[in-house]
């Protein structure tokens, strides 16, 4: 497992629901941000069908994890939060949902993309998940680098975009990890801004432990205290 420790100008955490992107890297892009990178959000669902409350609907969850995103992202320190609006668990591998990523990522033009990894075997996985992972890496190549796909974009004044890297979280053999010692309170702050869906989750709390010791785990081979670790796949230059 390879460490990184290097910092990209730009970054992009594309994610299916709200709480996603902090869960998956919210460690290494708060830590990032701190130093100066340009950290862009892309939310495609609303995360609006999450709910094991009988009272709650679709429309006053949608509202409150909208609000509940926004705050996290500010503790994370994001730049730009995009919001697709795709229902939660409906969200398909489609072209239309392609173009939209191919878009984002040749307007904020990120060296480093973070999202799900959708070749997960051993564990089940949201099907929101895999289609955001499945659509960010065909966006990521060929899509945003060719300009003859979506010329319509590079006709309205975007350029293609080449990323250099993508790093997977939730993958079954990750091959990096980043220290994430002096960061890994604000993950958890963040996180801990998404009540409806953590609730209970306070500086102290066992559940705030718990998340720390996840992130010791992960480091134990390593000299650093915490780590988030990602499956890593690169551009070839
Ligand atoms: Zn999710």
């Amino acid at each position: 497992m390879d460490i990184v420790d290097y910092r990209p100008e730009t970054a992009m955490v594309i994610f299916a629901h709200p709480d996603d992107a902090e869960i998956g890297s919210g460690g290494t892009v708060s830590k990032w941000s701190k130093n100066g990178t340009e950290i862009t959000f892309v939310q495609c669902t609303t995360g609006n069908s999450g709910s094991n409350d009988l009272k709650m609907t679709s429309e006053k969850i949608e509202i409150l994890r909208q609000k509940e995103q926004k705050e996290a992202a500010n503790v994370i320190g994001v730049k730009n939060l995009i919001s697709l609006e795709y229902e939660d668990g409906k969200l398909k591998a489609s072209d239309d949902f392609l173009e939209q990523i191919v878009e984002n990522i040749r307007k904020f033009k990120p060296e480093v993309v973070f999202t799900h990894d959708h070749f997960r075997k051993n564990s089940f996985q949201h099907r929101d998940h895999r289609n955001t992972g499945i659509t960010v890496q065909d966006a990521v190549y060929p899509f945003a680098r060719d300009h003859l796909h979506f010329e319509n974009q590079i006709k309205n004044g975007l350029s293609t975009h080449k990323v250099k890297e993508i790093f997977f979280w939730g993958a079954d053999e990750p091959n990096i990890i980043v220290d994430i010692t002096e960061s890994i309170n604000t993950k958890i702050q963040a996180l801990s801004m998404h009540k409806s869906q953590i609730p209970g989750l306070s500086v102290g709390s066992d559940l705030w432990n718990s998340m720390k010791k996840r992130h010791e785990d992960a480091s134990i081979k390593f000299k650093f205290k915490y780590g988030e670790v990602f499956r890593r796949v690169k551009a070839r230059s």
